[in-house]
Parts: structure tokens; C-alpha cells; sequence
């Protein structure tokens, strides 16, 4: 299949962003980036999901003479990304292990001739001596390096393949290298910038922000109840997903969905390849369904209607929490990040952390990690302020997420913290057998349960002094203190432990104020403000919309693609709204560009006048 390629002669890149992709405006950055590599400079961009990156590389590829060469790590979803761009008139193809010998003669042939626009890569290809040779047969607009990240050693994401990446500019140095990632603490930002020698490039720092997705995390009371009423009540109909940590809870909870009526699919790294891509297909593919996985899921996925990301477990850092839910709401529309956490996540991790290989080091930049993340799960002040500041960037109190939407109250907690960490004081004491955070519970409590009898814990002098609070509330204690390190878990039997901060509470050196536990979430006024956002459809507009997707679902059904390469929900909304009559009219909603107007224009007349 080869696309219908666009006379785009002389055009410059305002006229591309309008007549190919169809929209009227850069996003912030975008424009200056494009320039700059369109001129031939190098560039390191640092931008969230969502911000717009492919652009940057696309258009000046479509502006520049010669192939722009893009290398990417994911080559499941190079063909869908191909595929997006031939809708748009782009002459696009790849090369990676998936094509076999005659496929990629074709595409090598049609490179040689100078009748691509775009070519896709995998790293290790790239590093074969047969392709650089492919290359230098050719005309080469540009290097687009995506996924940058994947270049940093320190990150969950590392290919060894991006190293070689480096020498790019020796054997080319007259191509231009835009290098682009939406992962980066300043530290991995200098380290991309050193491997990649991108050290004289011009870098582009966005705004980490993403304002749409509205931050929510709450205390884990009833895990399966507190997500199957967040998707009924907030996200009926919607894609999204729901992050678990091990195999096995993916499993469960995808067949709880299903039990339940929501169409959800399991998807990790034990499920054969083939389940696995099927999974990944339909999520891309059908709209409205959920996938359960865990993290090994989601890198690259450009499903720009992602409406929510659940997580039921704790993320291990701040950067992947950021990047997990930053896959929501690609589009720009309103979209949830939920995360239910709670004292079990905290002992668990405490655990891993100390018990992971690795040298001290290592075991204490993972101590730092989990406690960023804790800090960010346990603060009053605005979710998002905190989460700009772990990447180095200030923002304001946004009133859309759960802190400032419904301000946690604080109490003053130091009596509380004392009771705790005697009582673990006590039982430390004993040297005879380690108790967990429930059995201390139990003791303050004064709860008469068979251990606390077998081994006289209802002696013990801090027995049923906590009758004042409830088992809920002690647990939301003890996991605030843990979060804070004035409490420790250990290693061997994840029982609790005195650490050198819990002494200055216990001599009354130090105040302590909690965060309340909420007895139930209170989730009206934050279903509120999630609807007023997505009132963006007039009521009208509704049934429109409901058409046009069915449409677009058919359509892309008939061709095997995403029904979001033939049109994404905001321009549908749009076309909703609007309800133009004409093919001139059609042709000013965003996202319609001159490719998908000759090829869907009249259809899409057709279904509004029915
Ligand atoms: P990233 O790669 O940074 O995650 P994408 O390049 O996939 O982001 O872009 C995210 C979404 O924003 C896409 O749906 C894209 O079509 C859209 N988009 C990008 N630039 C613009 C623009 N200037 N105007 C309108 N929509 C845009
Ligand atoms: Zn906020």
C-alpha cells in the first residue's frame, strides 16, 4: 500500500501543520523546536505524553528534503504509527524484525528512490552495517531519536542498543539529530544529553504539566469496590487502565471486571506473545475497553482516549507514576489518575526496597524513590505542585485534583504516633517473635484476639489505650509513620521497627500531624467537577457524537486500523457541535486535514444530514 502523497512543495511548516494534520496552531513549543531542526540544529526535547512530540519530528521530515529516519524501541506499534501517518497522505514505512526478505526489499527500494517521507527503525537495526549503508544510498532529512530515555542506564526502560546512537553524527554530521522523551528528573536529562552527544544541541524543556488529568489518591479500604465504583459512576463506556503489580492480581481483577460487566483483558509479561498482542490490538482497536496490566504495559501507547488510569497498587517512584498515568488523556480531554493506596503497599515495598539486589547504593536510590512517592501520596498540599516539583518546576494549588478540590483535613497525631511506636517499643523488647502492624493494632485496641492471649500482650501496659480511634484510622497512623521514617519495616519478617526518628517523637521532641483517614472517600463533589469538565458536549451535540463514532468505527473496522487514525473523539466533539454543511466548512474542524477531507469529507456530510 502506498500513500497518496501530497504535493507539499514549498510548503513551509504552518502550512504543513494545517494541510496535513489539519490543525491551526502550534502547541507550546512546538513551533520553535520545528524551526530549529528545520534549519538543521540539533535538539533535545523534553515534553510530557500528550504535549505533541511527533510533530516536532514529522513535519520538519515533511519540510526538509530527504527521509526523516526515526528510531524508536517499539516496534509492535511501529505499524500503527505508519499506518496513522499514510491516513494523513504521509509516505511512511518501517523496517524491523516483523517484515520478511521481500517486504523489506520493497521498503528499502522505495527509500533508495527518495519516496519516503518517514522511516521507522528499531536500535539494533539501525546498528547493522548493512543499514547505514542502506542509508548513506539515500537522502536523509533527519534523525529523530524517540523514547530517548531508553538511553539511560538508571531507568526502567534501558536498551543497550541506544548507546551506539551516539556515533550517529560522526558518520552523518551534517543530518540533524532531534532527540525526544517525555521522561526526565534534571539527573536523566543531563544523562541523555551526555550518551547521546547532544551536549551542543539546543534543549526544549516543556511543562510537565498536564492539565486534564485531574490527581486522585485515596486510602485502599476495599480495593475491588472503591475501582468497580469509579468506573460505574465516573467512566461508564470508557478505555482506561488499571495497573496492578504482580501477575496474578492482573488476572484476578480483569476477571472481576468481566464478572462484572466490563469488558477488561489481562495483559503481562507470563501471557504468551500472542495473547498479549491480541490484548494490546483490541485496547487499541475497540472502543470503550479496559486493560488490566502491569507496568510492562504502555510504553508507546498512543491511544490518544485513554479516559482514566487506575492504579490498585503503589507505584515504585514518582517518574513512574508520572509516566504511567501520563497515559491518560493524550487528547487533551478531561481524564482521571487514580491511585487507592494503603499499608499493606507500604510494608510491601519497604520490603522489596530492602531486599533487592543490587549494592547499597542502589538499595538506597530506591529508598529515596519510594520515599518521593510516599510523600506524594501522604501530602495536604496540591497533588500536581508537588509532582512539577519532583521534575524541577514550580506550579499553583490547580483545583483539579483530590487535595485541592476536597483540602484533607490535618490533626495533630503526635499522641497517637506515640502510642504506636511504644507499643512496637514493647514488643521489640520481647526479642521472642516479631509482630506486624496488625497484631500492634489489635494490642492498642485492646482487642482480646488468640495471639494477644497466647503471649500476654493484654498485660502489656499500652494495651486498649487506642480505643479512641478506630482500626482504620490506626492503620492510616502507623502508614503515615512508616511513609515518614518514623517507623521502620524489616527486611526479614516485615515486622515493625523503631528507627532513629521515632525516639525524638516518643520524648515528645517532635509534633506529628496526620492527614484523616476518610471514613468513605467523599467522591460527590470530585464526580462534580469531573463532569463539569467533560460538559464540553452540548446536550445536543450527544447523539451526534454517539453517530459519528459508529461511523468511525465501521470505517476503521473495514480498513483494520484504530478507529483513532481515522478521526480521534475531539474532532468528532468538534464536527458535533459544529454540524458543518459543507466540505469547506468540514475542512476548518481541527484535525481534518486535506488527506482525510477528500477521503472521509462527504461520508462524514452524509451521516450529519441523516
Ligand atoms: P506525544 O508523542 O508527545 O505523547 P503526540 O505527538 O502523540 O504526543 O500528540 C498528542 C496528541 O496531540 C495527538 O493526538 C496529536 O495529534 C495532538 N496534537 C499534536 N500537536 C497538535 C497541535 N498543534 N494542535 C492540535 N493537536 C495536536
Ligand atoms: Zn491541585
Amino acid at each position: 500500500m502506498t500513500a497518496p502523497a501530497l504535493d507539499l512543495h514549498d510548503s513551509d511548516a504552518s502550512q504543513v501543520l494545517r494541510r496535513v494534520f489539519g490543525y491551526d496552531e502550534f502547541r507550546e513549543g512546538q513551533g520553535e523546536i520545528i524551526e530549529h531542526v528545520v534549519a538543521g540544529g540539533d535538539a533535545l526535547v523534553l515534553m510530557p505524553t500528550g504535549g505533541g512530540k511527533s510533530l516536532c519530528y514529522q513535519i520538519p521530515a515533511l519540510v526538509r528534503r530527504g527521509t526523516g529516519v526515526v528510531v524508536s524501541p517499539l516496534i509492535a506499534l511501529m505499524q500503527d504509527q505508519v499506518d496513522a501517518l499514510r491516513a494523513l497522505g504521509v509516505r511512511a514505512d518501517f523496517l524491523n524484525s516483523s517484515l520478511d526478505y521481500d517486504q523489506q526489499r520493497v521498503v528499502e527500494a522505495t527509500f533508495r528512490a527518495g519516496e519516503l517521507d518517514l522511516l521507522y527503525l528499531a536500535p539494533e537495526r539501525l546498528r547493522l552495517e548493512s543499514t547505514q549503508k542502506l542509508l548513506d544510498g539515500g537522502d536523509i532529512a533527519l534523525f529523530a531519536i524517540d523514547e530517548a530515555h531508553c538511553v539511560s542506564q538508571w531507568g526502567h526502560d534501558f536498551r543497550p542498543d541506544y548507546l551506539a546512537l551516539s556515533a550517529l553524527h560522526e558518520r552523518w554530521p551534517d543530518v540533524p539529530r532531534i532527540a525526544l522523551t517525555a521522561t526526565a528528573t534534571p539527573a536523566t536529562h543531563q544523562e541523555i544529553a551526555g550518551r547521546l552527544r547532544l551536549e551542543d544541541a539546543r534543549h526544549f524543556v516543556a511543562s510537565f504539566d498536564r492539565p486534564n488529568i485531574q490527581y486522585r489518591i485515596t486510602p485502599k479500604t476495599e480495593p475491588r469496590r472503591q475501582l468497580l465504583e469509579l468506573l460505574r459512576t465516573e467512566h461508564a463506556g470508557d478505555a482506561g487502565i488499571v495497573y496492578c503489580l504482580s501477575r496474578s492480581s492482573v488476572e484476578k481483577i480483569a476477571e472481576f471486571l468481566v464478572a462484572n460487566g466490563i469488558p477488561a483483558l489481562p495483559y503481562h509479561a507470563g501471557l504468551d506473545a500472542g495473547t498479549r498482542a491480541a490484548n494490546q490490538a483490541r485496547f487499541l482497536r475497540e472502543d470503550g475497553v479496559v486493560i488490566v496490566a502491569t507496568i510492562a504495559f504502555g510504553m508507546g501507547i498512543d491511544k490518544p482516549d485513554v479516559r482514566f488510569v487506575a492504579h490498585l497498587d503503589l507505584p515504585k517512584s514518582v517518574e513512574g507514576y508520572y509516566q504511567e498515568t501520563g497515559r491518560a488523556g493524550r487528547d487533551g480531554l478531561p481524564s482521571t489518575a487514580w491511585l487507592a493506596y494503603g499499608l499493606q503497599d507500604v510494608v510491601q515495598l519497604r520490603k522489596l526496597v530492602e531486599t533487592s539486589d543490587g549494592d547499597d547504593a542502589h538499595r538506597r536510590r530506591q529508598g529515596r524513590h519510594l520515599d518521593s512517592m510516599l510523600a506524594l501520596c501522604e501530602t495536604v498540599e496540591c497533588r500536581r505542585v508537588q509532582l512539577l516539583a519532583y521534575f524541577g518546576q514550580e506550579g499553583k494549588p490547580c483545583g483539579n485534583c483530590d487535595t485541592c478540590l476536597t483540602p484533607p483535613e490535618s490533626w495533630d497525631g503526635t499522641i497517637a504516633a506515640q502510642k504506636v511506636l511504644s507499643a512496637v517499643y514493647r514488643l521489640d523488647r520481647e526479642r521472642r517473635q516479631r509482630f506486624g502492624a496488625g497484631h500492634v493494632i489489635d494490642i492498642l485496641m485492646g482487642k482480646k484476639t488468640p495471639k494477644v492471649i497466647q503471649f500476654d500482650h493484654d498485660e502489656l501496659t499500652v494495651f486498649g489505650v487506642g480505643a479512641d480511634l478506630s482500626a482504620n484510622e490506626w492503620r492510616g497512623v502507623v502508614r503515615q509513620l512508616l511513609a515518614r521514617g518514623l517507623l521502620a519495616v524489616e527486611p526479614d519478617h516485615g515486622t515493625l521497627a523503631l528507627t532513629d526518628g521515632s525516639a525524638s517523637v516518643l520524648r515528645r521532641e517532635r509534633e506529628v500531624l496526620m492527614r484523616r483517614e476518610p471514613e468513605r472517600t467523599p467522591k460527590a463533589k470530585l464526580a462534580k467537577a469531573a463532569k463539569a469538565a467533560a460538559a464540553e458536549l452540548p446536550e445536543e451535540a450527544a447523539p451526534v457524537f454517539e453517530k459519528l463514532r459508529a461511523w468511525r468505527a465501521a470505517s476503521a473496522k473495514e480498513q483494520g486500523v484504530p478507529p483513532y487514525v481515522v478521526f480521534h473523539d475531539k474532532t468528532l466533539r468538534e464536527i458535533a457541535t459544529v454540524r458543518p454543511s459543507s466540505l469547506e466548512e468540514l475542512s476548518t474542524v481541527n484535525g481534518v486535514g486535506e488527506n482525510k477531507l477528500a477521503k472521509y469529507g462527504q461520508q462524514i456530510l452524509d451521516t450529519l444530514a441523516e
